[in-house]
């Protein structure tokens, strides 16, 4: 029997001793005990009624006990499907019913909120608590910890993970086993993970950077997690001494520059930091290597693909770029109209081929080929460009485009200027119609707190800075970004409320 995903991640450590996740209460799991917990888990998930091929769908607080589910669901051959703790009951509403989830499970004090939801779509309702305990958990209690490991082949789906929902509603990325493992493989041999790495894990493992990224990896490698419920900055200084590597947002880096205990000796430990899911400013990084002689290695990825490129472990990691393709992974940069691909440098749409590319959106078979070409390429949505020595940069998403009187302004470059200004905390700069080009620039502002603008001078700046059509012909002051739940920001929503005012 083989089920390629589980045997390399999971079953190749049954009964090792070997330390697998150790928590910040001192608790301390083996690879051996989590393998027996997911097979408890298996046990449960078949007895309430999953065969392979049906969809779990999980939102509870992040513990070893969420990430032994994810684990049975492989091992037993069920699509596992986890949400992000921030959706509300009306949200989980669209993802039950779109994934015909058959069993949900929810942290207990969602248990009242959800009931109704899952009634109306004839799906059971168990919860686990981020301590472990719950109703799913008791009932596993009862249940035998070796569990017949479910036959499954690399074409299989493993996971429908839900896109982030930056951009318009969430998709379900339906990613099969090879999909997941091809990945993690190639993960670990780029970043040399080995067994004797030590992950410190702060991420949410909803979502791919901190479940498919950092778990797959870790266990591929079989290696041992500092498993944090969330980014916690005390919790992250303490731990730092005893990892060797970590996976973060460009928030966690921000946040860590701006403490005065991390410092170099603290992360004499460390061998890697890797960052992703949003663009790391080249201000970040370049301050980074100052205070603790690293370099952050920045890579780029996405919901349906996984990880696409990435710096280079060996070799230069170059600030404000996402590195080369990973190995088997194409990638090409073309018109956005056309689809033709472009000359070397120039700035078009990223679409990217290889094992890590998914199978398509779950019951959405429009959106899926409006993306996924019928020769595999799959059309990321971002633009970017590759330069002559094969780095390649991420310019911003081509539904931010913005097009006015026939030429094209990358919003980036113009908030890059912005954030430089005085006082100036962050920006975000949209296309807004316009009955003469199409398009006019709005600047959205946000000062750092307790500060006035002065925004003549920015004005002033921005004209002798930027070409007459990039400047923006509207600046918004606002308190903060609309952010979805993963922290991105959300430009839709800026341009509804500045289209319609
Ligand atoms: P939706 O597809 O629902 O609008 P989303 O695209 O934000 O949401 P994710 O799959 O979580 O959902 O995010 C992938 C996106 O994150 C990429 O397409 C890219 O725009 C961005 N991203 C990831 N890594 C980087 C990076 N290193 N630099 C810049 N952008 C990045
Ligand atoms: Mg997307």
């Amino acid at each position: 029997m083989t089920n390629p995903l589980f045997d390399k991640l999971f079953g190749k450590h049954a009964g090792k001793d070997t330390t697998f996740l150790m928590l910040s209460c001192g608790a301390v799991f083996s690879h051996d005990a989590f393998l027996k917990m997911a097979a408890r888990f298996a046990n449960t998930i078949r007895h309430l009624g999953l065969q392979a091929g049906d969809r779990l769908a999980l939102q509870v607080d992040k513990s070893p006990e969420a990430l032994a589910v994810y684990a049975a669901c492989v091992q037993s051959g069920v699509v596992f499907l986890p949400l992000n703790t921030g959706y509300t009951a009306d949200e989980i509403d669209y993802f039950v019913d779109n994934a015909g989830a058959k069993l949900v499970l929810c942290s207990p004090d969602k248990y009242d909120a959800l009931k109704p939801v899952t009634d109306r779509h004839s799906a059971g309702l168990e919860t686990m608590g981020g301590e472990g305990g719950g109703s799913f958990t008791e009932i596993a209690q009862s249940q035998p910890d070796n569990f017949e490991t479910v036959e499954r082949n690399g074409d299989d789906l493993a996971a429908f993970l839900y896109t982030s929902g930056t951009t318009g509603r969430s998709k379900g990325a339906m990613l099969t086993q090879d999909n997941l493992l091809s990945n993690a493989l190639t993960l670990v041999d780029y970043w040399q993970f080995t067994s004797k790495d030590v992950l410190l894990h702060a991420l949410p493992i909803f979502h791919t950077h901190g479940l498919f990224v950092a778990c797959n990896v870790t266990l591929a490698a079989g290696g041992s997690m500092i498993f944090l419920p969330k980014f916690d900055i005390d919790q992250i200084i303490e731990n730092l001494p005893r990892s060797t590597s970590m996976m973060g947002v460009p928030t966690f880096y921000t946040r860590l520059l701006d403490d005065e205990r991390f410092t170099k000796d603290r992360v004499s430990h460390m061998r890697l930091f890797v960052s992703g899911s949003a663009p790391l400013l080249a201000d970040t990084h370049i301050q980074f290597e100052a205070r603790t002689g690293y370099r952050i290695l920045e890579r780029y990825g996405m919901t349906e693909t996984n990880m696409n490129t990435s710096n280079p472990y060996e070799g230069e990691r170059r600030a404000g770029t996402v590195g080369f393709p990973l190995p088997n992974v194409e990638l090409k940069v073309c018109h956005p109209e056309s689809g033709e691909e472009l000359p070397t440098g120039e700035i078009g749409v990223i679409e990217v081929r290889g094992p890590n590319v998914f199978k398509g959106y779950w019951q959405m078979p429009e959106k899926t080929k409006e993306e996924l070409r019928d020769n595999g390429f799959f059309i990321t949505g971002d633009l970017g460009h590759v330069d002559e020595d094969g780095y390649v940069s991420i310019v911003g998403r081509n539904k931010d485009l913005i097009i006015s009187g026939g030429y094209n302004i990358y919003p980036k470059e113009i908030e890059l200027i912005l954030d430089d200004q005085d006082y100036v905390l962050e920006s975000a700069v949209i296309g807004v119609p316009h009955a003469d080009f199409g398009e006019s620039v709005l600047a959205v502002l946000v000062p750092q707190k307790g500060r006035q603008l002065d925004l003549s001078a920015i004005e002033e700046n921005m004209r002798k800075s930027l070409a007459r059509f990039k400047q923006p012909k509207r600046y918004e002051i606002i308190e903060e970004l609309p952010r979805n739940t993963m922290g991105k920001v959300q430009k839709n929503i800026l341009r509804d409320r500045y289209t319609s005012a």
